[in-house]
C-alpha cells in the first residue's frame, strides 16, 4: 500500500494489490474521517493501524463513495464509527453486496472476517457537510460510474475525493455514460487543487483540464464505437477491433486491468444501444 500526505491532516492511500484503488483520511484533533476502505482486509487494517498509531486518533466516520466492493467492504473493520453514503449505496450493499460477499468468500479465504455494513446516515440529493478540525467536508452526489456515487470536497484545500467518478479509465458498466460525462464536466469547473481519483494517482491542478478532456474524449469514442457497431453486420467483430489505444487510453492503466474494463464498457454500451434499436422497431411511434 502506498501512502502520501495530500495537505495538512489529509492523507491518501493506494492499494498495491488491487487496481490501484484509493482511500483517504482527514484527521481532526479528536477523531478522523475515512473516505472508503480498500479491497482487501489486510490493506484496510494497515490503513486503520496508521490512523490509530501514527495520527493517534480513532476513525469516527467512514464515508463510502459508492457501494462497489473495493470501496465499501471494509466498513466492518470500523465498529462504532458512523458510516455515511448515498441512500442507494445502502440499498445496493444489502441487495447485491451481501450475496456477492457470500459467493466471494468461497474462493477467497481473506474475506472470511468481512461483513457488509450499510451506511447509517444517508442522503440522495443536495449536500451534507461535516466539520473535522479546521476543515469542512462537503458531500454531494456524483453520478455516472454508478447511480449511488458521492464526491467529498474539502473546502479549505479545494481537494475533491471523486470516488470512481474520476478514474484513469472511466468505467460505465454499472452506471450511465451521459451522466458520467456531465459529472466530469462539473468536476472540471470546480477550480480544484487536486482530484483524488477512486483508482490511480492524484491529479494535480495543472493536469486537471487535460484529464477531464481525455476522459470526455474517451467517453465520446466508446459511445460512437458502440453506436456504429449496432449498425454493422458483424458488430462483435467490429467491436473487437476497437482497442483501448484507438480511444485515447493506455492498457497499462489500473495495474493492467484497463484493457479488460475497456472491453466491458464497449460490450455494455453496445447491448444498451442494440436494445434501444430493437424497442424502436417493435414499438414504432
Ligand atoms: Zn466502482
Amino acid at each position: 500500500m502506498q501512502r502520501e500526505r495530500v495537505s495538512e491532516n489529509v492523507y491518501w492511500f493506494q492499494s498495491s494489490v488491487y487496481a490501484q484503488v484509493t482511500a483517504g483520511v482527514i484527521a481532526g484533533p479528536q477523531w478522523a474521517v475515512l473516505i472508503d476502505t480498500l479491497a482487501l482486509p489486510e490493506e484496510t487494517l494497515a490503513m486503520r493501524d496508521f490512523i490509530e498509531s501514527e495520527l493517534n486518533v480513532p476513525v469516527r466516520y467512514v464515508i463510502n463513495t459508492h457501494h462497489h466492493a473495493d470501496h465499501s467492504w471494509g466498513n466492518s473493520f470500523f465498529p462504532g464509527s458512523t458510516i455515511i453514503g448515498h441512500e442507494l449505496c445502502g440499498q445496493f450493499l444489502m441487495e447485491k453486496g451481501r450475496p456477492a460477499l457470500e459467493q466471494a468468500k468461497k474462493s477467497n479465504p481473506a474475506l472470511r472476517q468481512v461483513k457488509i455494513i450499510a451506511p447509517h446516515l444517508t442522503f440522495s440529493s443536495g449536500s451534507i457537510s461535516l466539520r473535522v478540525g479546521k476543515k469542512n467536508l462537503v458531500m454531494m452526489p456524483m453520478l455516472g460510474h454508478s447511480i449511488d456515487g458521492i464526491g467529498i470536497f474539502i473546502e479549505e484545500d479545494r481537494v475533491l475525493f471523486a470516488g470512481d467518478s474520476f478514474m484513469p479509465l472511466p468505467f460505465v458498466v454499472d452506471g450511465d455514460i451521459d451522466e458520467l460525462a456531465n459529472t466530469i464536466k462539473r468536476i472540471g469547473k470546480m477550480g480544484l487543487e487536486n482530484i483524488v481519483q477512486g483508482h490511480g494517482d492524484i491529479i494535480l491542478r495543472g493536469e486537471i483540464e487535460d484529464a477531464c478532456k481525455d476522459n470526455l474524449n474517451y467517453l465520446s469514442a466508446i459511445r460512437k464505437a458502440a453506436k456504429t457497431a449496432v449498425k454493422r453486420k458483424n458488430p462483435l467483430e467490429y467491436l473487437a477491433e476497437i482497442d483501448i489505444e484507438s480511444c485515447g487510453k493506455s492498457r497499462v492503466f489500473l495495474g493492467g486491468l484497463a484493457a479488460d474494463l475497456h472491453k466491458r464498457n464497449l460490450w455494455y454500451l453496445y447491448q444498451l444501444y442494440a436494445e434501444d434499436e430493437q424497442s424502436i422497431e417493435v414499438n414504432p411511434i
